[in-house]
């Protein structure tokens, strides 16, 4: 049956005549997992476009971020946003970690340098913040804060593939950064992940800790846990490099045709700035203010009737979950902010070959809500 509904995402494939001949050369090896050819090189071809050092491949960005939690031996308290996708804290429970929450910046929407400073207790030994939407955190302060109180930076950037600031890769900041390669975000390679490291010390502890522990065929000396990329996986990463830039362009045509469609429509906002750097355009979140005709809800009830399926990413809010509602920092009136983000947020569908017709009528549809009160 043919689904006709327009959601927020839509993976762009690869030709695919041009995958074939990595599937042959795979059915040829019969090496289909365990760092082989593909993985070898995809890990390298990925650090050098993406302007890393180094770069350990993992199954999915969960794993990796549970992992980068293990390589730094991260213990106690870790300040994290509650504006994200459930995955990041989860990461904290699953390490033994107490998450503590701390409020996002109004403009941003990333942890706020301020909060988290606040939020410093004795048991703090690291920070978890997210590029949310792929816009970079505060990292100049973010850093200083970690070198005064001496805590670790671990960077969820699940959304943050090939975003630069004007110094080079948003991956380079802080001590680990992990990236997504599921499905639905910019780049994929169906299910993946991927952790980002500065020195070969430091990957070398994170392949270990990726494949059981083992150093060789015999010695196993860690506790280690499976989280290796296939070649499979591997092999199509390797093709979508050739066509990610492009891809990125098409959303940045897209970003800016909603832009100027929106412009104008009273209490509609775009939250993704067009700051320095190099943006990678992988959502396009509004906020739907008080001034606007409907709440967020009945807009995207609206918009569904019409089948257009857009996302409330980020509500609820992952402190409001039963696993942490309870904790101290999760507490309304700490998290005014993001309350408020997540009250007021609606995520378009964006993807490289969303049609503009469809960009016209997801855009009337909302200036003709904004009179539907
Ligand atoms: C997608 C996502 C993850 C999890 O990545 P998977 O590859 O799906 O495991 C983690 N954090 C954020 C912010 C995400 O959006």
């Amino acid at each position: 049956m043919k689904d006709n509904r327009i959601y927020v995402t839509k993976p762009k494939l690869p030709p695919l005549e041009e995958f074939i001949p990595s599937l042959e050369k795979i059915w040829e090896n019969r090496i289909l997992t365990n760092g082989g050819p593909f993985h070898q090189q995809f890990e390298e071809e990925l650090a050098a476009h993406l302007g890393v050092p180094y770069v350990s491949l993992f199954s999915n960005g969960t794993l990796a971020l549970m992992t980068a939690l293990q390589a730094l031996r991260v213990t106690g308290e870790v300040i994290t946003t509650p504006y994200t996708f459930v995955a990041t804290s989860n990461a904290l429970l699953w390490n033994g970690l107490k998450p503590v929450f701390a409020d996002v910046d109004p403009q941003t929407l990333n942890l706020s340098p301020k909060a988290i400073e606040a939020a410093i207790t004795p048991e703090t030994t690291a920070i978890l913040p997210v590029h949310c939407y792929g816009q970079p955190c505060d990292v100049e302060a973010i850093q200083k804060i970690a070198d005064d109180y001496n805590l670790n930076v671990i960077y969820d950037a699940a959304h943050a593939f090939g975003v630069n600031t004007p110094k080079g890769s948003v991956l380079n900041y802080g001590d680990l950064s992990i990236l997504s390669l599921h499905a639905t975000k910019v780049f994929n390679t169906f299910e993946g992940g991927a952790i980002v490291c500065k020195d070969i010390k430091t990957k070398t502890r994170i392949d270990r800790l990726k494949n059981f522990g083992f150093v060789d065929e015999t010695t196993v000396v860690t506790h280690g846990i499976n989280g290796k990329m296939n070649e499979f996986s591997a092999a199509l990463g390797l093709l979508q490099l050739k066509y990610i830039d492009s891809m990125i362009e098409a959303r940045q045509t897209v970003d800016a045709l909603y832009r100027e469609k929106l412009a104008g429509i009273p209490g509609i906002s775009c939250i993704t700035g067009d700051g320095e750097g190099r943006h990678n355009y992988s959502y396009f979140p509004i906020l739907v203010g008080p001034e606007y005709g409907i709440d967020r809800d009945a807009l995207y009830e609206l918009l569904s009737e019409n089948g257009i399926h857009a996302r409330r990413y980020f509500h609820p809010l992952v402190s409001s979950f039963p696993m942490y509602r309870n904790l101290p920092s999760a507490r309304e009136d700490n998290l005014q902010v993001a309350l408020k983000a997540a009250s007021e947020v609606l995520c378009l569908p964006i993807y490289p070959d969303l049609e503009t017709t469809t960009i016209s009528t997801i855009t009337d549809i909302i200036a003709r809500g904004s009179t539907a009160a």
